[in-house]
């Protein structure tokens, strides 16, 4: 199995898994023709789309593809009027290009948010990034917390395919509290070498986020001044509070 991505719009990938026959799956095809095209140009034969949640920037390019390629379309409920075929939820396995791929509910940025597992790739659209976490538009923050933490949960070695290249704002974010965090600072300094060559963050492997994700493990880290105190509090609370700050960063 191979994995490719397509940038698209102003910052998201369109992740592409395929197999030695060429067969692939679209991940959040946020539009068309870029897809179209690589599928052309690399010989690729679709199979099936992928989608995590409703957002247009991650569903846009469903219906003339599903068209195109008359290929089922796997998705959340809140998908439906996107164009997904067949809704799948938390603990479905789909059985696609000879790889079992589980199926996870992952509420927060919005409500019917899903993630797909297969190993060692993880599609978590925008609930988890790299170095951060999505926004709050449906959920609330004890349920992304949640979800963030079922991701951790996955083994260390997974690639976190992110819906959109947000790596260097989040190590900005981070570093903005947490300014002499050695693993944050040397982060920074090879994700902004890759940036400057136009060269993509992701997928990140989880054992590199336990270490710059402030998000995803907040009792890792040594927070001071204010934020200091809320060390003593409930872990979800201290997520809670850094997803707020990050909204006015
Ligand atoms: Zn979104």
């Amino acid at each position: 199995m191979y994995l490719t991505k397509i940038e698209s719009n102003k910052d998201n990938y369109i992740w592409i898994l395929y197999n030695e026959k060429k067969e692939c799956l679209i991940i959040d095809p946020g539009e068309y023709s870029s897809v179209y095209k690589l599928c052309v140009k690399k010989n690729f034969i679709p199979i099936a789309i992928l989608l995590t949640h409703h957002h247009y920037d991650h569903v846009d390019g469903v219906q003339k593809l599903k068209d195109i390629f008359q290929i089922p379309v796997y998705g959340p409920k809140e998908t439906i009027y996107n164009g997904t075929t067949k809704i799948v939820k938390e603990g479905d396995k789909l059985f696609l290009l000879n790889q079992i791929f589980q199926v996870f509910n992952l509420p927060g940025h919005t409500l019917g948010h899903i993630g797909f597992y297969t190993t060692p790739w993880f599609f978590s659209g925008d609930t988890l990034f790299s170095a951060g976490c999505g926004r709050l538009f449906e959920g609330n923050a004890y349920d992304m917390y949640l979800s963030i933490k079922k991701i951790n949960k996955m083994p260390p070695n997974t690639l976190i395919c992110a819906g959109h290249e947000y790596t260097l704002q989040n190590l900005n974010f981070a570093l903005s509290i947490l300014p002499e965090n050695a693993a944050l600072l040397l982060y920074k300094k090879h994700v902004e070498m890759l940036r400057l060559h136009k060269k993509p963050t992701v997928p990140s492997i989880l054992y590199l986020e336990r270490q710059i994700n402030i998000f995803l493990n907040p009792y890792n880290f040594n927070f001071q001044g204010k934020l200091k105190s809320l060390l003593l509090e409930e872990e979800w609370y201290i997520f809670k509070t850094l997803r707020e700050m990050k909204n006015n960063f």
